[in-house]
């Protein structure tokens, strides 16, 4: 098999010679000139319905198909090691049509395991697509499962506590109900799901995948089967990804293995550093059997708790070098205060601790963002 760092560089571009081009073309046409009226008519069915784009019949319209999207969907289906992907505008969008093809097949029941991203929290415990929801521990998965569970939903490492779970014991807990895993804070450069019976592959390609905190965008990475229906869901509801997001997520997967090492690197020094400071009270930096085995490595994200709320408001308030703003990924280093930003929707009895920040490492020189850290800590307990 070609290797991961291979294969970022590559995928996605094997026909560029033939086009005479050493970059993707960035396609924008939201119409495309149908061929026949018998050839466009089936096309459009094909496409309508979740299909591939039939050989002769053109791509008929950008909702249903765009060759710039389907270029990163290709790659990032390779490097995750599933059949296809499929893009949508955003991580939500992506979590959201997962759902409505569940209640789709007449299963509108979901198990979760708590912590999730809020934002996914907060989208099943509304219940605004349909969907009831019930929350486990990782061991409560198989006494959840009903006739009428359609999803399996879990996210690994958890938001913000970067807790690890054993996604091949709840992928036997959930028997044959196919298992979501958000893989946003791993990217497949650390662990890839499939590979432990996961199938669906979900990610919010906002933040490691496009790396530079300039595109919005998610995908799901499935079977032929899935991929089909979500497509078809993206057709219908019209979720999809713009093709400029397309070409800057393709070509931030050919940075991506270099860039989570080098963020991985520094986020292992300053978890260490901030385990022997004298205002932090505890690090969550994934750790255990899991590393090193499902997860090649614990990642760039550090969670750290300091006294108290008071103390994590002016924490997050001091930084000068680092970034003061919710999502991740990116190579600059950012902070934020989950249980005031991006867990506020979660209910009180799930909210993480208001002592908590979750600092996403970036591409930064490791004695800065520690010096930064060592100013703002300082700064927060004077
Ligand atoms: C940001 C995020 C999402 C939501 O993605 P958007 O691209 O913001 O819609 C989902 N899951 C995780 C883990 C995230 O960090």
């Amino acid at each position: 098999m070609t290797s991961l760092a291979t294969l970022a560089v590559h995928a996605g571009r094997d026909d560029l010679a033939g086009l005479g081009v050493h970059v993707p073309p960035i396609d924008l046409s939201t119409t495309n000139p149908v061929p026949g009226v018998d050839s466009g008519g089936a096309a459009y069915e094909a496409l309508a319905t979740g299909g591939r784009p039939p050989a002769d019949g053109g791509l008929v319209y950008q909702r249903l198909w765009n060759p710039t999207v389907a270029r990163f969907e290709d790659a990032l289906a390779q490097l995750e090691g599933t059949d296809e992907a499929v893009a949508f505008g955003s991580g939500m969008a992506a979590l959201t049509a997962c759902l409505i093809a569940t209640v789709g097949e007449g299963k509108p029941h979901v198990v979760a395991v708590r912590p999730l991203y809020g934002g996914s929290d907060h989208l099943l415990a509304t219940g605004l697509l349909g969907t009831t929801v019930t929350w486990v521990a990782p061991d409560g998965v198989a006494a959840a499962v009903r006739p009428d569970t359609g999803l399996v939903i879990v996210e690994t490492p958890a938001n913000p506590t970067l807790d690890l779970l054993d996604l091949a014991a709840v992928s036997a807990a959930a028997g044959a109900v196919p298992v979501v895993v958000d893989n946003t804070f791993a990217t497949p450069v650390l662990q890839r799901p499939v590979e432990h019976g996961a199938a669906l592959v979900l990610h919010s390609a906002t933040k490691y995948l496009g790396g530079h905190g300039d595109v919005i965008g998610g995908v799901v990475a499935t079977t032929a089967d899935w991929a089909a229906r979500l497509r078809r869901v993206r057709a219908v509801t019209g979720g999809l990804m713009h093709p400029l997001a397309g070409y800057l997520l393709h070509r931030g997967l050919q940075t991506l293995p270099v860039r989570v090492h080098a963020q991985q690197a520094t986020a292992i020094e300053l978890a260490e550093w901030l385990r022997g400071n004298e205002f932090v009270r505890r690090v969550h930096f994934p750790s255990g059997p899991l590393v090193g085995t499902q997860m090649s490595g614990p990642g760039a994200m550090v969670s750290f708790e300091v006294g108290d709320h008071a103390a994590a408001a002016r924490t997050v308030e001091a930084v000068r070098l680092i970034t003061h703003a919710v999502s991740l990924g990116g190579v600059d280093t950012l902070v934020q205060h989950p249980a005031s930003l991006t867990h506020r929707p979660v209910a009180a009895e799930a909210k993480p601790d208001a002592a908590v920040l979750r600092m996403s490492v970036g591409l930064e020189h490791a004695d800065d963002l520690r010096a930064d850290l060592e100013y703002a800590l300082k700064d927060a307990h004077r």
